[in-house]
């Protein structure tokens, strides 16, 4: 089937969206772009996109889709059977698509039951955003993550850990560089991987092909990490000179992460008293890393912590908001939120509108470009195409038999 998007403005992922072009899709690529008045005599069916912008979907590098948002996450996940952390996590990942993310990446899971969520939407078998998992986060013993990840120490079970994931079918892999939040009992300022040990778990997953991403809150683990070669920091909240200089060299991505300081600026007393302890010293720096590493014209790409208390899956756009109020410019948002976090996630034809890419998209009421807002309010979406299918309608179908709030942790 095909299907004409004309009448308004197209952003390509990587330019200030143009007027006067018709993108014609195909079954679920983009068939052909031209001048509107290419396709006067099309009569096929037609989407009217006038006084609004067509753009690719949204991409979120960091999510984790089983985590559902609640204040004691550990806790609520440790109420969920394998089966229903699989039947939610679906669910997640279906509200996310309809809030205009067409890609995410599960930075850490549980028991690898994400990758069925993964596999059911990759593969077209249940309608859901294109998924890339790392399997179980690489972490120290006591360290943070090591409530749910692969707890390996020194380099050789960094190494097997490594091989653990690889062979289990991870797309990437998460080492954990630095203390953080979530954790009790550990501190964001500390280093958690030795240089020595991040370097050969980075090495190891890069000789089998897959980038690697690294919670590194602090400068001593971020340096750890970004010399030993890190495709991406997460979070990089205490970032300073000489980590974005490091960074810079290598073109190290940044995934900022604004989205739980905002959540839990909100609700601070709802949230178990260690997280609130360590939410003071990271009020102040909000935004810190993302600032300094834009103004050095380093890569951004979008990413969300969505499924940690209080940042719930389906409003990771409002992330792009975030990112604007600190200082980015409207079209940086986009490019961050578009073909920058593709080319983080190697997604080769995602995140930017051409011939033969897919048909990913998002269509937003005015210019995103002018009005973040656009695009990063769920209000201001018109309609969302995943591999060339309209997902909005069905997505509206389905509220009237829905539960009010989807049952998360039932009957407990
Ligand atoms: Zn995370």
């Amino acid at each position: 089937m095909e299907t004409l998007f004309v009448g308004g403005l197209v952003f390509d992922g990587r330019n200030k969206p143009t007027p006067g072009m018709g993108v014609l899709i195909k079954a679920d690529r983009v068939s052909k772009i031209e001048p509107a008045e290419q396709f006067a005599d099309y009569q096929g069916h037609k989407i009217d996109t006038s006084g609004g912008t067509l753009m690719p979907g949204l991409i979120d590098c960091h999510v984790h889709l089983t985590l559902g948002g609640e204040a004691d996450i550990a806790s609520a996940q440790a109420k969920r059977s394998p089966g229903q952390i699989v039947m939610t996590g679906l669910r997640w990942a279906q509200q996310t698509l309809a809030g205009g993310i067409t890609a995410v990446r599960d930075c850490g899971g549980k028991d690898y039951l994400e990758f069925a969520v993964r596999d059911a939407c990759n593969s077209g078998e249940q309608l859901g955003p294109t998924v890339l998992a790392a399997g179980r986060m690489i972490c120290m013993t006591g360290g943070h993550g090591s409530r749910v990840g692969r707890v390996a120490d020194g380099t050789d079970e960094v190494i097997k850990g490594v091989r653990e994931q690889i062979h289990a079918g991870s797309d990437f892999v998460k080492i954990m560089a630095t203390g953080g939040v979530m954790t009790p009992g550990v501190n964001p300022m500390d280093a958690h991987y030795t240089a020595e040990e991040m370097a050969v778990g980075i090495a190891e997953a890069a000789r089998f092909g897959k980038h690697t991403a690294s919670h590194a809150m602090a400068t001593k683990g971020i340096l750890n990490a970004v010399r030993g070669g890190i495709t991406s920091i997460e979070h990089g909240t205490f970032m300073d000179d000489e980590c974005v200089e490091e960074m810079l060299k290598r073109g190290t991505f940044l995934v900022p992460t604004l989205a739980p300081m905002q959540g839990l600026m909100a609700h601070l007393d709802k949230v178990p008293l260690f997280v609130q302890n360590k939410f003071q010293m990271m009020e102040e720096v909000y935004a810190k890393a993302l600032i300094l590493y834009y103004q050095a014209g380093g890569k951004i790409a979008m990413g969300t912590d969505t499924g940690v208390p209080y940042a719930t899956h389906g409003n990771n756009a409002l992330e792009l908001a975030y990112m604007a109020d600190a200082g980015m410019t409207p079209l940086d948002v986009l490019k961050s939120s578009t073909s920058l976090a593709a080319e983080l996630m190697g997604l080769s034809d995602e995140g930017h509108i051409a011939e033969g890419s897919r048909a990913d998209f998002l269509v937003v009421d005015g210019n995103p470009a002018e009005d973040i807002n656009m695009a990063a309010r769920r209000e201001n979406h018109r309609t969302i195409w995943k591999r060339g299918i309209e997902i909005l309608a069905v997505e509206q179908a389905m509220e009237p038999i829905r539960a009010p709030q989807f049952a998360a942790t039932a009957a407990f």
